[in-house]
């Protein structure tokens, strides 16, 4: 009988691995931001044009990368962050797959510019659907710039599916948000066909969340604090009087990884019984910290869920984290006549 499997080639592998890690520019946001701040950069700055359609470009002033890894980098699997499936459960990095730049690499135009602190002159890699284009020696800042132009050029069926540009910068500015949020400590700016939109300076947790949102946001933020063995909480629930009926502004951050978890949702919003009007939501923007042995991020490819070892332990300590904070600022249940 005729054998009948064969491998695929690196570009079709890679092509198909992007088809789970990039959706939309947003997700190119994601996963170029993140690799600036495992590569412990102070600024940060995106540039996009058409909602990231045309260009998502992410610029950082981090530890750049020597020629063999710039090349290197857009292997699949290839990270510097993990070497054994034990580190999975060590992880103090938002990467470890090492498939972003593989993979957004095989589905668009990418122009990688690199320079480590002490050499004299940088790298600049051009590739286009998996293949190199070029590689040539550069003059460039220290730190790493990644260009990412014409997403899914390859892919019109994809192409054709993402949304229109008001969408689309949406989605980029939601990631933008999240990642800005988890990181207080790092600037970011962002500029949009030209203009800068976000200018976001060094500060901490309470400061950024009101340069994003807002200067009337600062008297909203209830502080919760919360110190156990298993859990650390902190950051600010909103004031109930200023519950909203869309759940715009909730974000947990799981040792500052943005995470979506309707369980923990749940939790928060069990803590506002009888505090909020019918229809609303609360704003939460709540950072726990657990031992990174007891959660698995390796769940979803986007990491944006995780596992919880002890959920229903995490559950009741958050919640009564956050009804101990509105009830220290003598936050007295609304009277809702509507109901
Ligand atoms: P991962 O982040 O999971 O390791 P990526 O494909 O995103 O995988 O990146 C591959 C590798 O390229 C990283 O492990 C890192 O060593 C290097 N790299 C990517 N982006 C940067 C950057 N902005 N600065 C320095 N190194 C980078
Ligand atoms: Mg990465």
């Amino acid at each position: 009988m005729a054998d009948i499997i064969q491998l695929l080639p690196d570009h079709v592998a890679n092509q198909i691995a992007a088809g789970e890690v990039v959706q939309r520019p947003a997700s190119v946001v994601k996963e170029l931001l993140e690799n600036a701040i495992d590569a412990d950069a102070t600024s940060i700055k995106l540039i996009i044009k058409d909602a990231g359609k045309t260009l998502v470009q992410v610029i950082d002033n981090g530890k750049g990368m020597s020629t063999t890894d710039a090349r290197l980098s857009f292997e699949r699997h290839a990270t510097s962050k993990i070497r054994t499936a034990e580190d999975l459960f060590k992880l103090h990095t938002k990467g470890f797959r090492g498939e972003a730049l593989a993979s957004i690499a095989a589905i668009a135009h990418v122009e990688l510019k690199t320079k480590q602190e002490h050499d004299d002159v940088g790298n600049t890699i051009e590739i286009e659907g998996s293949i190199v284009v070029s590689q040539e020696v550069v003059v460039t800042p220290k730190g790493t710039s990644v260009s990412v132009k014409n997403l899914f050029f390859n892919i019109p069926a994809r192409r054709n599916f993402l949304k229109s540009d008001t969408v689309e910068l949406r989605h980029v500015i939601d990631e933008f948000h999240r990642v800005a949020l988890a990181h207080p400590n790092i600037s970011f700016a962002l500029y949009n066909n030209g203009s800068e939109t976000f200018n976001l300076p060094i500060s901490n947790f309470r400061q950024r969340i009101v340069n994003i949102f807002g200067s009337k946001t600062n008297e909203k933020l209830v502080p919760v604090d919360e110190d156990t063995e298993v859990l650390k909480i902190s950051g600010f629930v909103g004031k109930p009087e200023f519950a909203k009926k869309t759940r715009g502004e909730q974000y947990f951050f799981v040792n500052n990884r943005f995470i979506k978890s309707a369980y923990l949702n749940h939790a928060v919003s069990s803590a506002f019984e009888g505090l909020l009007k019918n229809g609303t939501h609360p704003s939460y923007f709540l950072k726990l910290e657990v031992d990174p042995q007891t959660i698995d991020i390796n769940i979803h490819p986007t990491k944006t869920e995780i596992k919880f070892d002890d959920e229903h332990t995490l559950y009741a300590l958050l919640r009564s984290a956050v009804k101990h904070s509105l009830g220290q600022f003598n936050i007295a249940p609304v009277l809702d006549f509507d109901r």
